[in-house]
């Protein structure tokens, strides 16, 4: 772009070596702009889901806390639903399940819900295929690092966060595309470029790292889900 060469290196053979995600927000003032920014907002506006944020907040007991915009499980184009069990536990937990056997793996995880209402706890031991097991890391808030010469880092690599703010794909977009807008504003001087591409980054990463860090305090309260229903009472108030 912007006659610009690159070439992607990616581990990855293609798209489909690992379990992808489903359903994600793309915010305006991110991930929308990065698509702008590459000329690809039309062709995200013809994929998109209308009404995918459409949400219910519910006790574990089942009952509707609040009904607004938005879900907590994602329901997918094709009518299937993508749902994420989250626990705290130990670091090593997930290394004393065999996730190769999926009906044990589903016992031991649903037997952490058993005081949930059974259409809930169903959401575990009914589900179709294998669980995906996943740590949550996150970097510090506020991480940052000296200048080196010809190298940067962008996407989860300069800002791990937990997925609770909802950010981590639209900060890799604009990161991508901050980063092209300063090498093509900097002709012939990378370093100048990569400087000025960092002073944003840090700024943003910083904000949206605070966030996810509260966002994941708010879901994983002793008075869980209280204090999301606050929060999203708070926003249609
Ligand atoms: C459960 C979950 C839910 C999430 N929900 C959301 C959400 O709702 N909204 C949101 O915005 N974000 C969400 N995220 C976060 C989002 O998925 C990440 O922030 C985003 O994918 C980061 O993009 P990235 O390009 O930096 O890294 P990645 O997507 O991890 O891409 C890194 C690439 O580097 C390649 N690679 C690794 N090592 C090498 C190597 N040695 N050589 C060459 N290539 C290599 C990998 O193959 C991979 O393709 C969620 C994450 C998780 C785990």
């Amino acid at each position: 772009m912007n006659g610009i060469e690159s070439a992607v290196f990616d581990l990855d053979a293609d798209r489909h070596a690992r379990a992808q995600g489903r359903m994600l927000d793309i915010h305006r003032d991110s991930g929308q702009a990065a698509l702008h920014a590459a000329g690809l907002h039309e062709q995200f506006r013809a994929k998109v889901h209308p009404g995918g944020e459409a949400l219910r907040v519910l006790d574990k007991h089942a009952h509707v806390l609040l009904e607004e915009k938005g879900f907590l499980a994602h329901r997918g184009t094709d009518g299937s639903l993508h749902v994420y069990a989250a626990l705290r536990a130990a670091e090593d937990w997930l290394s004393t399940i065999d996730f190769t056997d999926t009906d044990a793996a589903k016992a031991a995880l649903s037997n952490h819900f058993t005081d949930w209402a059974s259409g809930l706890r169903n959401l575990i031991v009914d589900a179709d295929g294998e669980l995906i097991p996943r740590l949550i890391h996150a970097l510090p808030v506020g991480h940052r690092w000296e200048r080196v010469p010809g190298v940067t880092l962008l996407g989860d690599a300069a800002h791990l966060m937990s997925p609770f703010a909802g950010e981590g794909a639209n900060l890799a977009m604009i990161d991508g595309a901050d980063l092209g807008q300063a090498l093509a504003a900097h002709p012939g001087n990378t370093e100048a470029a990569l400087s000025a591409y960092e002073a944003t980054l840090f700024e943003r990463s910083e904000k949206s790292a605070r966030e996810s860090a509260q966002s994941l305090e708010t879901v994983f309260n002793d008075r869980a889900p209280q204090p999301l229903v606050d929060m999203f009472a708070s926003f249609a108030a």
